[in-house]
């Protein structure tokens, strides 16, 4: 079993991780075991500031280090909050502050003009210094509503329509939202990665320790 850090303090995304990853012989230990502390989140883009978060994390545990980075992206306000979502309305913002501030920020725009996706990108780095270190990214498209529903999820999932369930996001079953969520989506690309990594290393190891052929005479 291999460890692998999880860049991030948020126990319900240490369960999602682990449930996805269930299996692979790789087991997900969160940074606070480690107490490593948070990284600022400096870049422009999600990818940046998943990269930065997992060299933070590998850097002070030496192990592999996973790291998301997700926002909510709105098309009318050009692209906010986006890797800004977290602290849209202030340094230390609630949920509902930040979701209070884009319904302002919309205010009556219209339904066509609502549209908005989740963007979540992954990072896995095998050491501090890989130079190639594996990127998933998903999204997940919806509208943004005039006012928020539903009691569940986090953030902005109140306010985003999901236009295939006829639901907000806080209003669907938290299965069903890990299935078609940027997150899930992400998650699930980085797991087929992995189990066709692994397959190929048992594959060429076996393959390695096989007897030579003997020669024909
Ligand atoms: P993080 O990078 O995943 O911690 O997410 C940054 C911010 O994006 C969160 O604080 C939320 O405001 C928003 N966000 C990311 N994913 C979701 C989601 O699945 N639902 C609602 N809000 C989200």
């Amino acid at each position: 079993m291999r460890n692998i850090v999880l860049a991030t303090s948020n126990a319900g995304k240490l369960r999602e991780f682990r449930a996805a990853l269930t299996g692979l012989e790789f087991e997900i230990m969160p940074q606070s075991e480690w107490s490593v502390p948070e990284a600022e989140e400096t870049g422009l883009t999600f990818v940046e500031n998943a990269l930065i978060k997992a060299r933070n994390a590998a850097n002070h545990t030496g192990l592999p280090a996973l790291a998301d980075d997700s926002g909510l992206v709105v098309d009318a306000l050009g692209g906010a909050p986006g890797v800004y979502s977290a602290r849209y309305a202030g340094p230390n913002a609630s949920d509902r502050g930040n979701l209070d501030k884009l319904l302002d920020a919309l205010g009556e725009t219209p339904v066509e003009r609502r549209g908005a996706y989740f963007q979540c990108a992954l990072v896995l780095l095998r050491h501090t210094a890989d130079p190639t270190p594996l990127i998933c990214q998903a999204r997940w498209e919806g509208l943004i509503t005039f006012e928020p529903y539903g009691a569940g999820g986090f953030g902005y999932d109140p306010v985003f329509l999901v236009p295939s369930e006829g639901h907000t996001a806080a209003e669907l079953d938290l299965a069903v939202k890990n299935r078609l969520s940027h997150r899930g989506q992400a998650l699930a690309q980085l797991v087929e990665i992995l189990k066709r990594q692994l397959e190929f290393w048992k594959l060429a190891t076996a393959r390695a320790v096989l007897p030579e052929e003997p020669l024909a005479s």
